[in-house]
């Protein structure tokens, strides 16, 4: 690189571009140089990683002064967000945003098989922590980005980059950046949505566009009594009243809700699913009252989410020692409250199921947020359908929504329509985003740098 500029500056200044001599590096080589980047918590690599995709975007034309890396957090903790902007023609159309998130969940070394930040090629796979979640996508928009500007590719519309540095942990990043850019037209968000492949044949099944997600709390659930002497029994217990408590929250179903997104992924779903599963599916749109086709849905844990909310149990914890009665009781509810719901709502609703007298209900209002789901607009399932369908054309492309959530909700409190559109087409079987071993399929590399230009392409114009 160094070399290059010098050769720009020294022998052909006046026709140079700053930077033609210089290859860009493949999405291979970014994806890869980016798992190198030790960015889980702690580490407090994320600056030097955003450092790195400055300058990948520097070398390829993009101006300094539209590119800032802002610190975050002191010490371990610390992070940082990265925004580039690519000035569109016209000023008065608003912003296409690309999010996503340059933090990792934290990796063992001793657990891993191969050195989780260095990113491996064995056989068909490329392994390393956040290969997949998220520097996949990632890697893709900065290849995209680099490919266009050498195109001579002109935005209409500006074009801004915006990663965070602790989706996997805070969340506050997102926050800060979605005040900012609160004016955006749309968000294309990397880090949810993408291609499903058949576990066992490796053939596509459907693409996933996610346009909505479940709100998450956390409740703590709290009796408390005067307690006393384990040897002298009282008529209250803080335990036991907790205990009945829980057992009817248990009993307990939230009523049936349906939305644009879960009516589109039944839908969509229902003729691909064999099985009384399937069949319960075609029920279900065809009347959303079928309250036998609602139960058999119910019954799958990866689909009760979409059906309603769901509150459950995650932790207890009670009494203070083996020969005292329990001045305390305490658990805590964890619920994925269906978008449009408020969080008071629900709150109000566990107040009555749980009909015990005293139990206090309280969450943290800093780190839960409700946001609605987004509209499935047109010129986004176009532009999706357009961008999967040149790969794998007919392919179904089915709305989702996630059971949690991503950077992706902070936008959409703000009423900023965002959408989840991974280019990775995967196994279910090779996901292990968050897990030990991480990896993406080699051959899904090229194919996603092609889906990500055609959306930025037509979403920007
Ligand atoms: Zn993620």
């Amino acid at each position: 690189m160094k070399n290059s500029k010098w050769i720009c500056g020294f022998l052909i200044a006046t026709s140079c571009m700053a930077n033609a001599a210089a290859p860009d590096p493949t999405a291979l080589e970014i994806l890869q140089k980016s798992v190198s980047f030790q960015t889980s918590v702690g580490s407090q690599q994320t600056a030097a990683y955003a450092a790195w995709l400055r300058d990948t975007l520097l070398a390829a034309g993009f101006a300094a002064t539209d590119m800032q890396i802002e610190p975050q957090f002191e010490g371990a903790a610390a992070t940082a967000t990265f925004t580039a902007r690519w000035p569109g023609r016209d000023a008065s159309k608003k912003p296409l945003l690309l999010i996503g998130h340059m933090d990792v969940v934290t990796a063992k070394r001793e657990d891993w098989v191969r050195d989780p930040f260095t990113a491996t090629v064995d056989g068909p796979y490329l392994y390393g922590r956040g290969v997949k979640d998220n520097k996949f996508d990632i890697s893709m928009m900065v290849a995209t980005l680099l490919k266009l500007k050498r195109a001579g590719f002109v935005p209409s519309r500006d074009i801004i980059l915006a990663l965070t540095g602790d989706e996997e942990t805070t969340g506050k990043g997102a926050h800060r950046l979605a005040e900012r850019y609160r004016h955006a037209e749309l968000v294309l968000n990397g880090d949810s949505g993408g291609g499903k492949l058949d576990n066992d044949t490796g053939a596509p099944v459907s693409y996933g566009i996610q346009g909505g997600e479940k709100t998450y709390v956390d409740f703590t659930l709290s009796i408390s009594d005067p307690g006393g002497h384990s040897a002298r029994p009282t008529a209250t217990n803080a335990i036991y009243k907790l205990s009945n408590a829980l057992v009817r929250l248990e009993a307990h179903r939230f009523a049936v809700q349906s939305n644009e997104l879960t009516q589109g992924y039944f839908r969509a779903t229902a003729p691909v699913t064999p099985g009384p599963v399937g069949e319960f599916m075609r029920r279900y749109v065809a009347n959303p009252g079928d309250a036998e086709a609602v139960e058999g849905l119910a019954r799958q844990p990866e689909i009760v989410g979409l059906l309603r909310t769901t509150c459950v149990t995650t932790q207890v914890a009670g009494g203070h020692a083996p020969n005292a009665l329990p001045q305390r009781a305490t658990a805590n509810v964890n619920c994925r409250i269906f978008p449009g719901t408020t969080i008071a709502s629900v709150q109000q609703t566990l107040q009555q199921v749980l009909a015990e007298p005293g139990i206090t209900i309280t969450h943290d209002a800093s780190v839960t947020k409700e946001a609605p789901a987004s509209p499935l607009r047109k010129d986004v399932m176009d532009a999706v359908a357009k961008a999967v369908h040149a790969r794998f054309p007919k392919l179904p492309i089915v709305p989702t929504m996630s059971p949690g959530a991503t950077d992706g909700r902070d936008y959409r409190a703000l009423g900023v329509p965002v959408y989840g559109v991974s280019g990775l087409f995967i196994r279910p079987a090779d996901d292990f985003a968050h897990g030990l071993n991480e990896r993406v399929p080699l051959d899904s590399i090229e194919p996603a740098v092609a889906f990500w230009e055609s959306l930025v392409r037509d979403l920007s114009r």
